[in-house]
């Protein structure tokens, strides 16, 4: 197996990664508060742990992927509602209509976007039981108080044996300075401390009976509860997008070490952010693009539609720990660069054996899965993927030569980096639509023709490039133009 080598957030070095078990992942990500369609941003997140999933899969692990979804607990500040609840009785909606309708939006748009399916996706209001034990244990084990039906988490209490801010290096002392005198109409003993059970006002409508009275869970709870239940106490790698690391994770690593006294995870990964002017996209903002914005090209932003494998192949040309920020003019290079790949790979099956090599085929391979083990470094990979372009290109021309073996090991790693590793598609396309297909392609390709007797080259040239995006690749040959379907 290679070295792989995974950026820790904890000790924020690259470490190699060795497995709790050998040939075995447990990963846990931080999934949705299912309140509102996600934005481009959030997608951006889950597409990293998507790349970083399919490579482990890639590299023969077995992994057991936990994405939670949030559907209660998650407050907008400390005293007031949950989001869900909020949008619910704004919408005039049941809860759990709110949270339907969203996971159903998330599913859709994560699947467009050729993301896999976690192993496990967990919910907060299906872990009300288990949270309730985690608060218990936490109160046994003298790290939490009760105050008016609520129940906190004693940072102070916890600060004094164990370092609350060893993950986001925030020094727990330098905050109480800040903040002592502003403190005094919450329940809390100090403002640090964070809520593991709310008592439910009369208008709350999401609630639960517990030992100390109606109420439902701090938002932070879930994740610990969750991710041990499915993972075990210690696991591998726990991600999230950067904004999630203060409170959220080192909250997390609070109630574990307090519940079970070990820290649960190995490597923390953290996602940067998907920016639009210089600004962290973000739904409350209005700075942000829904993807069904993308494919349509309905949005100020963007001055035309852009199909989800190119808007998935415009973040992945940026390294997952880097900000990315979202132009039309950086989408559109994109889209460019994601037709000459994608024509590219197309050619591969095509392409004809020689006697001998002119291309080191093993040492590329090896730059390629370097790439991928220097911390998932995918816009190292789409460089070597566009120096195989350029190969192909001369290939194809007869200008280099690879041997049989070193054609089908070349063919084979260039495909299963571009499908299986970075999860790049080509439209497929089944049966039943073949037909209908056919006839909308065949229609376009006259169109295409009149175009180019117009010499209407750029409406031709759109033509045919808008229907690669698509995988169907046009071919102009002596009888007329054929199509083929990737
Ligand atoms: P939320 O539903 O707000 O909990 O967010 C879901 C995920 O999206 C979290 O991992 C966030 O860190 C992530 N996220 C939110 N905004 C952005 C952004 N602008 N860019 C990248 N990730 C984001
Ligand atoms: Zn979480």
């Amino acid at each position: 197996m290679q070295e792989l080598k995974i950026y820790n957030t904890l000790s924020n070095k690259k470490e190699v990664f060795k497995p709790l078990k050998n040939g075995y992942v447990g990963m846990y990500v931080c999934g949705p508060t299912v309140y509102s369609n996600v934005h481009l941003g959030n997608v951006r997140t889950f597409m990293s742990f998507d790349l970083i999933y399919r490579y482990l899969l890639h590299l023969g692990y077995k992994v057991r992927y936990v994405r939670n979804i949030t559907d209660a607990g998650h407050l907008t500040d400390d005293n007031a509602e949950d989001k869900i609840s909020t949008k619910a009785r704004i919408e005039k909606l049941e809860p759990m209509e709110i949270v339907q309708k969203y996971t159903v939006d998330f599913h859709q748009i994560l699947e467009k976007f050729n993301n896999l399916s976690p192993s496990i996706e967990p919910t907060a209001t299906g872990h009300i039981v288990e949270q309730i034990e985690a608060i218990k244990t936490i109160l046994e084990n003298g790290l939490a108080y009760e105050v008016n039906g609520s129940v906190y988490f004693d940072v102070l209490k916890y600060n004094e044996k164990e370092h609350y801010g060893i993950l986001s290096k925030r020094k727990i002392e330098d905050a109480i300075e800040n903040t002592r005198n502003l403190d005094g109409q919450s329940d809390k003993k100090n403002p640090q401390d964070f809520a593991l059970w709310k008592k439910a006002e009369p208008e709350h409508i999401q609630r639960w009976p517990s030992p100390w009275g109606v109420g439902f869970p701090g938002w932070h709870l879930e994740c610990t509860v969750m991710s041990t239940k499915y993972l075990g106490e210690k696991f591998d790698i726990h991600g999230g997008g950067m904004d999630l690391k203060f409170p959220h994770h080192e909250c997390e690593i609070a109630q574990s070490q307090a519940c079970n006294h070990t820290a649960p995870v190995n490597y923390w990964m953290h996602g940067n952010m998907l920016t639009m002017n210089g600004k962290k996209m973000s739904k409350s903002t209005g700075n942000s693009i829904l993807p069904n914005e993308i494919f349509t090209g309905e949005n100020e932003h963007i001055s035309k539609a852009f199909s989800a494998s190119v808007a998935r192949f415009f973040m992945l040309q940026a390294h997952y720990r880097s900000i990315l920020d979202f132009s039309n003019d950086a989408i559109l290079a994109s889209e460019k660069g994601y037709i000459r790949l994608m024509e590219a790979v197309s050619l591969t099956s095509k392409l004809e054996s020689s006697k001998s090599s002119s291309f080191d085929v093993k040492a590329w391979k090896q730059k390629c899965y370097d790439a991928m083990n220097d911390d998932f470094n995918s816009p190292i990979l789409i460089a070597h993927l566009f120096e195989a372009v350029k190969f192909i290109n001369l290939l194809k021309d007869g200008k280099e030569t690879l041997t049989k073996e070193d054609l089908l090991e070349f063919t084979t790693t260039i495909n299963s980096f571009v499908f299986d590793v970075l999860g790049l598609e080509s439209a497929e396309v089944g049966e039943d639509n073949l037909d209908k297909l056919s006839g909308v392609v065949e229609m376009l390709i006259k169109m295409r023709n009149q175009a180019r007797a117009d010499k209407d080259w750029n409406l031709s040239d759109k033509i045919r490039d808008e229907l690669l995006i698509l995988g169907i690749q046009l071919k102009d040959g002596k009888d007329g133009t054929s199509f083929t379907v990737n």
